[in-house]
């Protein structure tokens, strides 16, 4: 019996029984995928707001499935964290991650993304140092992207996997800030170079004025820990207007660029330069 309490579900019902046959069936193709390399990545521009132009990429993991057709992160992460698959699926980005800008994108910084359940054991800095060592990317150019979950699990082993990280010369960002518990101040215990302002925050803008005031204040507290502070999600030039207005720094967003294959990205840069 499963979850008696609320009275709902005394026995494993067929829907439940299909749905453990559902989640076995991907969990195998997914040990498949990683084995037969259907992932791929794609790249979303990062732009400066005092340089005007693209300093950066995020990296984001799209699967390519024989069968259901192209696969959001939303639709497998959980189950590769659920299982453990998310080891050499982030062994995998990293590397790839890693290579990619080394070889194709000159001048730029690229962040990968790194689920929560990975800083619980060390094997994630060495797969940071493996990636940069088969790559020969500046350490300075890659930065990892941490929700604030991660350092909330275990404060004290996540902070030493952070200063290792840390040693090894990359810089580390808070995701999705806003959508947890952590305040600016709790930050400051972590070595955060930069924070990513959720897009929830940045969709009332610059209409409603609640929005506008929180964003600006966050902003201001960032900087005065020395955060430098990403907005994300933005898709009008509104919304850009009033976040050069607030002194961010970098803005990621429909607006100057959705997520593209590494060619596709390439080919956007060169007319932009030409223009
Ligand atoms: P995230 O790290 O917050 O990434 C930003 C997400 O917002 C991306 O969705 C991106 O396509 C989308 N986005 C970007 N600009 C806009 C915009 O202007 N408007 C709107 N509405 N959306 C925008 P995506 O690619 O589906 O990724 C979803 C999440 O999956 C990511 O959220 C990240 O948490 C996770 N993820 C992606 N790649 C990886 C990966 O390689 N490893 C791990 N562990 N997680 C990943
Ligand atoms: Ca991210
Ligand atoms: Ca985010
Ligand atoms: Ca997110």
């Amino acid at each position: 019996a499963k979850s008696a309490g609320r009275n709902r579900w005394m026995f494993y019902t067929p829907e439940m029984a299909e749905q453990m046959v559902q989640r076995r069936e991907m969990e195998n193709s997914l040990r498949e995928a990683i084995k037969q390399q259907q992932f791929r990545l794609v790249y979303q521009p990062r732009y400066g707001l005092n340089s005007s132009r693209i300093i950066a990429v995020e990296a984001l993991i799209r699967w390519e499935h024989p069968e259901l057709g192209l696969l959001m992160p939303d639709q497998f992460i959980s189950l590769a964290e659920e299982t453990g698959l998310i080891v050499p699926l982030s062994e995998w980005v990293l590397n790839t991650a890693c290579r990619d800008t080394q070889q194709s994108l000159e001048g730029l910084s690229v962040s990968v993304n790194i689920s929560a359940v990975e800083f619980q054991s060390w094997g994630i800095v060495d797969r940071v140092r493996e990636a940069l060592r088969q790559s020969q990317l500046d350490p300075a150019r890659l930065e990892i992207e941490i929700t604030e979950n991660a350092t909330l699990w275990n404060p004290e082993s996540s902070l030493e996997l952070m200063l290792a990280l840390k040693k090894l010369g990359v810089k580390l960002l808070m995701d999705d800030f806003g959508t947890g518990y952590s305040s600016l101040s709790y930050l400051r215990n972590f070595p955060f170079d930069g924070i990513k302002l959720d897009k929830s925050f940045i969709s009332g803008m610059p209409e409603s004025d609640s929005a506008n005031t929180i964003v600006e204040n966050i902003i201001g507290l960032g900087k005065a820990f020395s955060l430098s502070i990403t907005a994300e999600g933005v898709e009008t030039e509104g919304q850009l207007q009033k976040l050069i207005t607030m002194d961010c720094d970098e803005t990621q967003g429909y607006l100057i660029g959705k997520p593209l294959s590494l060619t596709a990205l390439k080919e956007q840069m060169n007319a932009l330069d030409a223009a």
